[in-house]
């Protein structure tokens, strides 16, 4: 059974930096389908800028067109933090047999160690790193010793164990960030080809960071 791949993020707003990412992740690890989890109360962040609801319909939007995409809106029913670790022991329950495999950008992966419970999310599943412009891997401290004790260049760990090996892989870099998107919005400035179109109409019409 072909992993799934489990990515969360604000998205406020998803643009073609996750878009992309997900898709290579997608076809170069020969993962079964990317899981695109909007949070819905981020524990390490400020609030969101775009209500919840909007930014899920714009993830929705974004995904599609791509069958191996699909929208998991459980962090936004749930009430309380949206802590990773929930989500992912919720998955296992849901998907006993399923390797799974955790998305997170390298900035988001060296931040990992302040997450809940974070020491915990090997035992549920994988985590697939994937490099981001400007940001290195860790050879020290906790996370240093996390990927020298679980690092993995083979791709088949992923496939043949359901979880605990860490993945680092190369996608295209397209420095883009949420930030700056809103950034340029609340400049009078226009997002187009940062993002599909149809994420841009949602903005466009809602005015949401205006
Ligand atoms: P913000 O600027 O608001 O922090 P962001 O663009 O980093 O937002 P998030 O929704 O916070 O987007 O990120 C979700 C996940 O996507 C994180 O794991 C992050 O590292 C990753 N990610 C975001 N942008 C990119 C990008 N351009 N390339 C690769 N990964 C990315």
């Amino acid at each position: 059974m072909s992993p799934i791949g489990i990515f969360g993020g604000t998205f406020d707003p998803i643009h073609y930096g996750h878009l992309r990412t997900a898709f290579e992740i997608l076809q170069a690890l020969r993962f079964g389908e990317i899981r695109f989890v909007p949070s819905g109360d981020p524990p390490h962040r400020d609030q969101t800028i775009a209500k919840a609801d909007l930014r899920f319909d714009m993830v929705c939007a974004a995904t599609a067109a791509e069958a191996g995409f699909v929208v998991d809106d459980r962090e936004l029913r749930r009430n309380g933090p949206s802590y990773t670790i929930d989500t992912l022991s919720a998955m296992r329950e849901e998907f006993t047999d399923r390797p799974l495999g955790l998305i997170l950008g390298m900035d988001a992966f060296l931040g990992l160690a302040s997450w809940h419970r974070w020491d915990e999310l090997l035992d549920y599943a994988h985590i697939v790193v994937a490099h981001r412009p400007g940001w290195q891997a860790p050879d020290i401290g906790p996370l240093g010793e996390l990927l020298s004790e679980h690092g993995t260049h083979r791709v088949d760990n992923l496939h043949e164990h359901r979880k605990g090996f860490i993945h680092i892989h190369a996608v295209t870099q397209l420095e883009i960030s949420s930030t700056e998107i809103r950034d340029l919005i609340g400049a009078g400035r226009d997002p187009r080809f940062l993002m599909p179109d149809v994420v841009r109409d949602v903005i466009m019409n809602s005015g949401c960071y205006k």
